[in-house]
């Protein structure tokens, strides 16, 4: 087999320039989580253009685009997330940021642009086309907040979506680079606050008060220890405060405080467990203090993304023949998250990662003010996602059965972990260690976020 699919190739350097100012547009004019209304308009516009039968408002702002090929073949779905994040941009182009505070700084603009012109290239070869594609433009993934509504909207449903694919940019890699990590890939995240009651008082007679202050700062360095000694060591995860509120003055003491923090992991059993054992911890702790406190969970929640193994070796399969072996790797494990991982929990597929890095290797990191895609990666990104969505759709070779590695992985991260997504936990069963989960797939210097 060649390793290159020329077609491919051609229709991206074909495409270049609009792919290019498609991104730029999105990348001038970003809009928060939610409020998608703009993107939306142009994603709905160019898939109508492109005669897709075109679904807006699906689960909010989310657009879905159903293109059916002539060709007898299989339903796939590929996915992009389109908003933007609470940032103001330093890059100074003319391209940078029109709107003050709001920023594409997780290359959510180049998945739109990429889903777009996927959709528009794979239009124009209808007639060779088999089976169904179909488009998800996802809003409010950075507040992992719109996968569930399309899922509940339907958007895998008429027709029936039968496996799914997407790609993130990352700049921990370089242009021309590909990951594709079988197996868990993005940790889970529980987004939480803990507040704790006390009463108030002066600050100078705290023995007529409770100190909730006392009791939070004991309960923040204590909950380390759900990590470090509950947790096995084979097993990762990460337990993080990062905003604590309380008091007015300083010879005041307040009745409340409150802390905001996340949790990650990759099994769910570990999952299950730091989120049961933290409400116990801070109830107990703040009881020796006199106090009260609860935690709950924000919303703000998604399992691990885990990419089945089958679907995973036909796309590292699909980025081989585009670019070379040497340009395909696994990757690391990262522990940020995606809501892509309530697709894959839904349906079968792959979510991979593509280079937007730097040639020097000077990376800058994804939600930082001076994050700067290199755009020579978005062609690449393309031509991935073409191959994957051009052979998946046959019933060639390459529809590989998906029950062996979905199952198993879908029992890892199923129905029982996305139960506590919106509720308060029961208790938890001792974590479990999946041995495809364990140091193998560790690393502690990865600092890819998105
Ligand atoms: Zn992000
Ligand atoms: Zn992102």
């Amino acid at each position: 087999m060649s390793k290159t699919r020329p077609e491919w190739s051609e229709e991206a350097i074909r495409h270049a320039d609009d792919l290019l100012a498609l991104r730029r547009d999105f990348h001038r004019h970003p809009e928060l989580s939610h409020q998608e209304r703009r993107t939306a308009e142009i994603i709905a516009e160019r898939l109508h253009a492109a005669k897709l039968e075109v679904r807006t408002g699906v689960g909010g702002t989310g657009v879905v685009g159903v293109l059916h090929g002539d060709r007898p073949g299989r339903t796939v779905a590929w996915r992009a997330d389109i908003d933007a994040l609470p940032l103001t941009e330093l890059l100074e182009a003319p391209f940078a940021s029109g709107t003050p505070g709001v920023m594409h700084a997780c290359g959510h603009d180049g998945h739109t642009a990429v889903g777009i012109t996927l959709a528009e290239i794979l239009a124009a070869r209808r007639a060779e086309l088999p089976g169904t594609a179909v488009f998800l433009f996802q809003p409010a993934e950075e507040v992992l907040g719109g996968a569930r509504p399309m899922i509940e909207a339907g958007a895998l449903e008429n027709p029936h979506v039968e496996e799914i694919y997407g790609l993130h940019f990352t700049t921990q890699q370089r242009v021309g680079q590909v990951q594709v990590r079988p197996g868990p890939s993005m940790a889970s995240a529980d987004a939480f606050t803990v507040e704790v009651r006390g009463t108030g008082g002066h600050g100078a007679m705290p023995h007529l008060s409770i100190d909730p202050i006392t009791a939070a700062a004991n309960i923040l360095l204590g909950m380390q220890s759900l990590v470090s000694r509950e947790i096995p060591a084979q097993e990762t995860a990460v337990l993080t405060v990062g905003q604590i509120v309380a008091g007015t003055k300083g010879n005041i003491l307040p009745d409340r405080a409150v802390m905001r923090g996340t949790i990650r992991a990759f099994d769910a059993g570990v999952r299950d467990h730091l989120i049961t054992r933290l409400g116990a911890f801070v109830s107990h702790v703040a009881q020796a203090y006199r106090a009260e406190a609860e935690m709950r969970l924000d919303g703000g929640s998604c399992p691990a993304v885990v990419n089945p193994a089958p679907e995973s070796a036909f796309v590292r399969e699909c980025a081989s023949r585009e670019l070379g072996d040497e340009a395909v790797t696994e990757g690391r494990v990262v522990m940020a998250s995606d809501d892509m991982s309530l697709f894959l929990r839904e349906r079968p597929g792959c979510y991979f990662r593509v280079g937007i890095g730097s040639a020097s290797g000077a990376a800058r990191p994804h939600h930082a003010p001076e994050f700067e895609m290199n755009e020579a990666g978005l062609p690449v990104g393309l031509r991935v996602g073409l191959a994957a969505s051009w052979w998946k759709a046959r019933r060639s070779r390459w529809a590989t059965s998906t029950r062996s590695g979905a199952a198993r992985w879908r029992g890892r991260s199923g129905p029982r972990a996305a139960a506590r997504c919106s509720s308060r936990p029961t208790p938890a069963a001792r974590p479990t260690r999946p041995a495809s989960c364990g140091p193998r797939a560790m690393s502690s210097g990865d600092s890819t976020c998105w």
